[in-house]
Protein backbone atom coordinates (compact mmCIF):
# COMPACT_ATOMS: atom_id res chain seq x y z
CA UNK A 1 0.00 0.00 0.00
CA UNK A 2 1.21 3.35 -0.95
CA UNK A 3 2.89 5.43 2.29
CA UNK A 4 0.12 8.38 3.00
CA UNK A 5 -0.49 9.97 6.11
CA UNK A 6 -4.40 10.36 6.78
CA UNK A 7 -5.00 13.23 8.99
CA UNK A 8 -7.00 12.03 12.12
CA UNK A 9 -10.71 12.69 12.03
CA UNK A 10 -13.32 13.89 14.49
CA UNK A 11 -17.15 13.61 13.93
CA UNK A 12 -18.38 16.98 12.72
CA UNK A 13 -20.04 19.06 15.67
CA UNK A 14 -21.84 22.33 15.10
CA UNK A 15 -22.36 23.65 18.82
CA UNK A 16 -24.93 25.67 17.49
CA UNK A 17 -27.10 23.39 16.15
CA UNK A 18 -26.35 20.71 18.46
CA UNK A 19 -28.53 23.34 21.22
CA UNK A 20 -31.74 23.19 19.41
CA UNK A 21 -31.29 19.25 18.35
CA UNK A 22 -34.73 18.10 19.03
CA UNK A 23 -36.45 21.37 19.85
CA UNK A 24 -39.87 22.08 18.14
CA UNK A 25 -40.28 25.34 16.15
CA UNK A 26 -44.19 26.01 16.15
CA UNK A 27 -45.25 26.99 13.48
CA UNK A 28 -49.02 28.01 12.63
CA UNK A 29 -51.04 26.60 15.12
CA UNK A 30 -50.41 23.12 16.01
CA UNK A 31 -47.39 22.68 13.85
CA UNK A 32 -43.81 22.59 14.04
CA UNK A 33 -40.22 21.69 12.71
CA UNK A 34 -38.02 20.30 14.60
CA UNK A 35 -34.07 18.86 14.08
CA UNK A 36 -33.23 15.18 14.73
CA UNK A 37 -30.27 14.67 13.27
CA UNK A 38 -27.26 16.48 10.61
CA UNK A 39 -24.52 15.55 9.10
CA UNK A 40 -21.61 17.87 7.98
CA UNK A 41 -21.06 21.63 8.24
CA UNK A 42 -19.77 24.99 6.15
CA UNK A 43 -16.37 22.62 6.99
CA UNK A 44 -17.37 19.50 5.30
CA UNK A 45 -18.45 21.91 2.00
CA UNK A 46 -15.12 23.05 1.97
CA UNK A 47 -13.56 20.08 2.37
CA UNK A 48 -15.54 18.64 -0.49
CA UNK A 49 -14.58 21.27 -2.71
CA UNK A 50 -10.72 20.94 -2.14
CA UNK A 51 -10.94 17.80 -2.78
CA UNK A 52 -11.79 18.76 -6.27
CA UNK A 53 -9.40 21.59 -6.45
CA UNK A 54 -6.38 20.00 -5.22
CA UNK A 55 -5.30 20.81 -1.18
CA UNK A 56 -5.26 25.10 -0.51
CA UNK A 57 -5.65 27.24 2.24
CA UNK A 58 -7.47 26.63 5.38
CA UNK A 59 -8.63 30.26 7.05
CA UNK A 60 -11.98 30.88 8.00
CA UNK A 61 -11.74 33.98 5.31
CA UNK A 62 -11.04 31.66 2.65
CA UNK A 63 -13.19 29.08 3.60
CA UNK A 64 -15.77 31.83 3.19
CA UNK A 65 -14.25 32.95 -0.12
CA UNK A 66 -14.51 29.08 -1.59
CA UNK A 67 -18.38 28.71 -0.16
CA UNK A 68 -19.68 31.84 -1.36
CA UNK A 69 -17.18 31.05 -4.91
CA UNK A 70 -19.21 28.20 -4.99
CA UNK A 71 -22.42 29.20 -4.36
CA UNK A 72 -22.28 32.14 -7.04
CA UNK A 73 -20.60 29.46 -9.84
CA UNK A 74 -23.83 27.41 -9.08
CA UNK A 75 -21.11 24.15 -8.36
CA UNK A 76 -23.71 22.11 -6.15
CA UNK A 77 -22.19 18.60 -5.35
CA UNK A 78 -20.22 20.15 -2.04
CA UNK A 79 -23.35 21.31 -0.78
CA UNK A 80 -24.56 17.73 -0.74
CA UNK A 81 -21.93 16.27 1.46
CA UNK A 82 -24.52 17.84 4.32
CA UNK A 83 -27.62 16.40 5.46
CA UNK A 84 -30.33 17.36 7.95
CA UNK A 85 -33.29 14.94 9.33
CA UNK A 86 -36.65 16.94 10.41
CA UNK A 87 -39.25 15.93 12.16
CA UNK A 88 -42.33 17.77 10.94
CA UNK A 89 -45.93 18.48 11.77
CA UNK A 90 -47.68 20.51 8.92
CA UNK A 91 -51.33 20.16 7.85
CA UNK A 92 -52.19 17.46 4.73
CA UNK A 93 -52.55 20.45 2.43
CA UNK A 94 -49.18 22.11 3.02
CA UNK A 95 -47.33 18.97 2.87
CA UNK A 96 -49.31 18.05 -0.20
CA UNK A 97 -46.86 20.84 -1.71
CA UNK A 98 -44.43 19.64 0.02
CA UNK A 99 -43.98 16.53 -0.92
CA UNK A 100 -43.25 17.19 -4.30
CA UNK A 101 -39.57 17.94 -3.22
CA UNK A 102 -38.83 14.66 -4.84
CA UNK A 103 -35.14 14.79 -3.25
CA UNK A 104 -35.63 13.98 0.05
CA UNK A 105 -36.34 10.84 1.97
CA UNK A 106 -39.51 10.61 3.74
CA UNK A 107 -41.24 8.72 6.07
CA UNK A 108 -44.97 9.76 6.84
CA UNK A 109 -47.22 8.81 10.04
CA UNK A 110 -49.67 6.46 8.53
CA UNK A 111 -53.04 6.78 8.88
CA UNK A 112 -54.07 3.09 7.59
CA UNK A 113 -51.65 1.68 10.76
CA UNK A 114 -52.83 4.23 13.54
CA UNK A 115 -55.38 6.54 14.38
CA UNK A 116 -55.63 9.86 12.12
CA UNK A 117 -53.70 12.93 14.05
CA UNK A 118 -56.84 14.45 15.79
CA UNK A 119 -55.91 18.39 14.64
CA UNK A 120 -56.99 20.35 12.27
CA UNK A 121 -55.02 23.64 10.95
CA UNK A 122 -57.75 26.21 11.89
CA UNK A 123 -57.89 29.99 10.72
CA UNK A 124 -58.58 32.94 12.82
CA UNK A 125 -61.46 35.45 11.69
CA UNK A 126 -58.34 38.10 11.10
CA UNK A 127 -56.79 35.32 8.96
CA UNK A 128 -58.64 34.53 5.85
CA UNK A 129 -56.99 35.79 2.80
CA UNK A 130 -58.59 37.66 0.00
CA UNK A 131 -57.84 35.79 -4.15
CA UNK A 132 -54.89 38.23 -5.54
CA UNK A 133 -56.03 39.95 -8.85
CA UNK A 134 -52.82 39.91 -10.44
CA UNK A 135 -52.14 36.06 -9.01
CA UNK A 136 -54.25 33.58 -9.91
CA UNK A 137 -52.06 30.85 -7.41
CA UNK A 138 -52.02 34.14 -5.32
CA UNK A 139 -53.72 35.71 -2.05
CA UNK A 140 -53.33 39.50 -1.36
CA UNK A 141 -54.80 41.70 1.78
CA UNK A 142 -57.73 40.46 4.62
CA UNK A 143 -61.34 40.16 4.33
CA UNK A 144 -63.12 42.33 7.06
CA UNK A 145 -62.63 40.08 10.47
CA UNK A 146 -66.26 40.18 11.05
CA UNK A 147 -66.86 37.84 7.52
CA UNK A 148 -64.01 36.03 8.74
CA UNK A 149 -65.47 35.42 12.27
CA UNK A 150 -68.39 33.52 10.07
CA UNK A 151 -65.74 31.65 8.07
CA UNK A 152 -64.14 30.59 11.58
CA UNK A 153 -67.29 29.69 13.11
CA UNK A 154 -68.00 27.14 10.00
CA UNK A 155 -64.65 25.71 9.42
CA UNK A 156 -65.28 24.78 13.16
CA UNK A 157 -68.52 23.06 12.93
CA UNK A 158 -66.96 21.60 9.64
CA UNK A 159 -64.00 20.43 11.06
CA UNK A 160 -65.68 18.71 14.46
CA UNK A 161 -68.55 17.40 11.80
CA UNK A 162 -65.78 15.54 10.05
CA UNK A 163 -64.04 13.93 13.36
CA UNK A 164 -66.98 13.32 14.99
CA UNK A 165 -67.68 10.70 11.23
CA UNK A 166 -64.43 9.40 11.09
CA UNK A 167 -64.93 8.28 15.38
CA UNK A 168 -67.96 6.76 14.93
CA UNK A 169 -66.65 4.80 11.32
CA UNK A 170 -63.44 3.85 13.69
CA UNK A 171 -66.03 2.95 16.71
CA UNK A 172 -68.13 0.65 13.99
CA UNK A 173 -64.67 -1.37 13.35
CA UNK A 174 -64.55 0.39 9.72
CA UNK A 175 -60.87 -0.41 8.72
CA UNK A 176 -58.32 2.84 9.37
CA UNK A 177 -57.78 3.25 5.61
CA UNK A 178 -61.27 3.57 4.73
CA UNK A 179 -62.57 5.41 7.76
CA UNK A 180 -60.02 8.39 6.64
CA UNK A 181 -61.34 9.26 3.47
CA UNK A 182 -63.61 12.26 4.36
CA UNK A 183 -60.73 13.78 6.67
CA UNK A 184 -60.20 17.12 5.25
CA UNK A 185 -56.87 18.65 4.02
CA UNK A 186 -56.45 20.78 7.03
CA UNK A 187 -55.98 17.77 9.24
CA UNK A 188 -52.17 17.69 10.02
CA UNK A 189 -49.69 14.84 9.52
CA UNK A 190 -46.09 13.84 10.81
CA UNK A 191 -43.13 13.29 8.46
CA UNK A 192 -39.74 12.25 8.78
CA UNK A 193 -37.97 14.90 6.31
CA UNK A 194 -34.24 14.05 5.17
CA UNK A 195 -32.72 15.86 2.55
CA UNK A 196 -28.89 17.09 1.57
CA UNK A 197 -28.13 21.22 1.59
CA UNK A 198 -28.11 21.81 -1.97
CA UNK A 199 -31.53 20.09 -2.34
CA UNK A 200 -32.47 21.94 1.21
CA UNK A 201 -31.76 25.10 -0.31
CA UNK A 202 -33.27 24.60 -3.71
CA UNK A 203 -36.94 24.04 -1.59
CA UNK A 204 -36.12 26.91 0.43
CA UNK A 205 -35.13 29.30 -2.89
CA UNK A 206 -38.61 28.06 -3.98
CA UNK A 207 -40.81 27.98 -0.72
CA UNK A 208 -39.45 31.23 0.95
CA UNK A 209 -40.23 33.46 -2.05
CA UNK A 210 -43.80 35.37 -2.07
CA UNK A 211 -45.00 33.51 -4.53
CA UNK A 212 -45.48 30.33 -2.72
CA UNK A 213 -48.45 29.63 -0.32
CA UNK A 214 -48.14 31.81 2.87
CA UNK A 215 -48.80 28.40 5.26
CA UNK A 216 -45.64 26.08 3.31
CA UNK A 217 -43.44 29.74 3.34
CA UNK A 218 -43.90 30.33 7.40
CA UNK A 219 -42.42 26.52 7.91
CA UNK A 220 -39.69 27.41 5.63
CA UNK A 221 -38.77 30.52 7.05
CA UNK A 222 -38.20 29.05 10.37
CA UNK A 223 -35.70 25.84 8.50
CA UNK A 224 -33.79 28.93 6.54
CA UNK A 225 -33.71 31.15 9.81
CA UNK A 226 -33.85 29.61 12.88
CA UNK A 227 -31.83 26.50 11.33
CA UNK A 228 -29.62 26.51 8.67
CA UNK A 229 -28.50 29.77 9.43
CA UNK A 230 -27.27 28.33 12.66
CA UNK A 231 -25.90 24.88 11.22
CA UNK A 232 -23.45 26.39 8.20
CA UNK A 233 -23.83 30.33 8.73
CA UNK A 234 -21.13 30.76 5.72
CA UNK A 235 -23.80 28.77 3.29
CA UNK A 236 -26.58 30.49 4.74
CA UNK A 237 -24.80 33.87 4.20
CA UNK A 238 -23.66 33.00 0.53
CA UNK A 239 -27.42 31.31 -0.27
CA UNK A 240 -28.93 35.32 1.09
CA UNK A 241 -26.62 36.96 -1.25
CA UNK A 242 -26.44 35.07 -4.63
CA UNK A 243 -29.57 33.03 -4.45
CA UNK A 244 -32.84 34.22 -1.93
CA UNK A 245 -32.28 38.31 -2.21
CA UNK A 246 -30.83 38.32 -5.87
CA UNK A 247 -32.68 39.03 -8.89
CA UNK A 248 -32.28 37.54 -12.41
CA UNK A 249 -32.61 38.97 -15.77
CA UNK A 250 -33.22 37.64 -18.91
CA UNK A 251 -32.00 38.17 -22.07
CA UNK A 252 -35.14 40.39 -23.43
CA UNK A 253 -34.31 42.42 -19.72
CA UNK A 254 -31.31 42.82 -20.07
CA UNK A 255 -31.31 44.73 -23.55
CA UNK A 256 -34.18 47.37 -21.88
CA UNK A 257 -32.58 47.61 -18.97
CA UNK A 258 -29.34 48.79 -21.11
CA UNK A 259 -31.48 51.10 -22.61
CA UNK A 260 -33.56 52.70 -19.47
CA UNK A 261 -30.12 52.84 -17.91
CA UNK A 262 -28.84 55.11 -21.16
CA UNK A 263 -31.90 57.04 -20.79
CA UNK A 264 -32.61 56.00 -24.44
CA UNK A 265 -36.56 55.74 -23.62
CA UNK A 266 -38.07 56.09 -26.73
CA UNK A 267 -35.83 52.66 -27.87
CA UNK A 268 -37.00 50.52 -24.84
CA UNK A 269 -40.70 51.53 -25.61
CA UNK A 270 -40.09 50.15 -29.01
CA UNK A 271 -38.01 47.65 -27.98
CA UNK A 272 -40.92 46.39 -25.59
CA UNK A 273 -43.64 47.05 -28.09
CA UNK A 274 -41.22 44.35 -30.20
CA UNK A 275 -41.72 41.77 -27.42
CA UNK A 276 -45.43 42.42 -27.34
CA UNK A 277 -45.44 43.52 -24.13
CA UNK A 278 -47.37 46.77 -24.14
CA UNK A 279 -50.16 45.89 -26.10
CA UNK A 280 -53.50 47.83 -25.02
CA UNK A 281 -57.12 47.39 -24.17
CA UNK A 282 -59.68 49.15 -26.03
CA UNK A 283 -59.85 51.75 -22.74
CA UNK A 284 -56.20 52.53 -23.13
CA UNK A 285 -54.88 50.28 -20.19
CA UNK A 286 -52.02 47.47 -20.72
CA UNK A 287 -52.99 44.32 -21.34
CA UNK A 288 -52.16 41.62 -18.94
CA UNK A 289 -48.34 40.37 -19.52
CA UNK A 290 -46.77 38.95 -16.70
CA UNK A 291 -43.20 38.89 -18.32
CA UNK A 292 -43.66 42.83 -18.25
CA UNK A 293 -45.22 42.67 -14.71
CA UNK A 294 -42.49 40.66 -13.78
CA UNK A 295 -39.79 43.04 -15.11
CA UNK A 296 -41.21 45.98 -13.84
CA UNK A 297 -41.27 44.77 -10.06
CA UNK A 298 -37.22 43.76 -10.80
CA UNK A 299 -36.86 47.29 -11.57
CA UNK A 300 -38.97 48.25 -8.14
CA UNK A 301 -37.00 46.40 -6.41
CA UNK A 302 -33.98 48.45 -7.33
CA UNK A 303 -35.73 51.46 -7.10
CA UNK A 304 -36.52 52.03 -11.05
CA UNK A 305 -39.08 52.45 -13.22
CA UNK A 306 -39.94 51.29 -16.91
CA UNK A 307 -40.27 54.18 -19.30
CA UNK A 308 -43.92 53.17 -19.92
CA UNK A 309 -45.14 53.19 -16.61
C1 LIG B 1 -44.93 28.88 -6.29
C2 LIG B 1 -45.10 27.47 -6.78
C3 LIG B 1 -46.22 27.11 -7.49
C4 LIG B 1 -46.39 25.79 -7.95
N1 LIG B 1 -47.52 25.45 -8.65
C5 LIG B 1 -47.71 24.18 -9.06
C6 LIG B 1 -48.89 23.79 -9.76
O1 LIG B 1 -49.77 24.60 -10.03
N2 LIG B 1 -49.03 22.48 -10.13
C7 LIG B 1 -48.07 21.55 -9.87
O2 LIG B 1 -48.23 20.39 -10.22
N3 LIG B 1 -46.95 21.90 -9.21
C8 LIG B 1 -46.73 23.17 -8.79
N4 LIG B 1 -45.60 23.50 -8.11
C9 LIG B 1 -44.61 22.44 -7.83
C10 LIG B 1 -43.40 22.58 -8.75
O3 LIG B 1 -43.75 22.42 -10.11
C11 LIG B 1 -42.33 21.53 -8.39
O4 LIG B 1 -42.88 20.24 -8.57
C12 LIG B 1 -41.90 21.64 -6.94
O5 LIG B 1 -41.63 22.98 -6.61
C13 LIG B 1 -40.64 20.80 -6.74
O6 LIG B 1 -39.59 21.42 -7.43
P1 LIG B 1 -38.39 20.58 -8.02
O7 LIG B 1 -38.88 19.54 -8.96
O8 LIG B 1 -37.42 21.58 -8.59
O9 LIG B 1 -37.79 19.97 -6.67
P2 LIG B 1 -37.22 18.52 -6.36
O10 LIG B 1 -38.22 17.48 -6.64
O11 LIG B 1 -36.66 18.60 -4.97
O12 LIG B 1 -36.05 18.34 -7.34
C14 LIG B 1 -34.88 19.16 -7.26
C15 LIG B 1 -34.22 19.17 -8.61
O13 LIG B 1 -33.80 17.84 -8.93
C16 LIG B 1 -33.99 17.60 -10.31
N5 LIG B 1 -34.93 16.48 -10.45
C17 LIG B 1 -35.65 15.86 -9.49
N6 LIG B 1 -36.36 14.85 -10.00
C18 LIG B 1 -36.11 14.84 -11.32
C19 LIG B 1 -36.56 14.06 -12.38
N7 LIG B 1 -37.41 13.05 -12.23
N8 LIG B 1 -36.11 14.35 -13.63
C20 LIG B 1 -35.24 15.36 -13.84
N9 LIG B 1 -34.77 16.16 -12.86
C21 LIG B 1 -35.21 15.91 -11.61
C22 LIG B 1 -34.50 18.88 -10.92
O14 LIG B 1 -33.41 19.66 -11.35
C23 LIG B 1 -35.14 19.58 -9.76
O15 LIG B 1 -35.21 20.99 -9.89
C24 LIG B 1 -45.40 24.81 -7.66
C25 LIG B 1 -44.26 25.19 -6.94
C26 LIG B 1 -44.10 26.48 -6.51
C27 LIG B 1 -42.86 26.85 -5.73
Amino acid sequence: MEDRSFEKLEPVHVSELDEILGVPFKVLDDGFVRVVDYMGSDQSVVQAARVSYGKGTKKVNEDRGLIRYLMRHRHTTPFEMCEIKFHLRVPMDCWRQWIRHRTANVNEYSTRYSLAIDATQTTKPDEWRLQSKSNKQGSEGYIDSSLGKEFSDEELKLQNMTREIYNRRIEAGIAREQARKDLLLSTYTEAYWKIDLHNLLHFLSLRMEPHAQLEIRQYARIIGEKIVKKWVPLTWEAFEDYVLNSLMFSKLELSLLELIANNNVDAAIKTAEGFNWLKRKDDGTFKQNLERVEFENKLKKINMKAPWQ
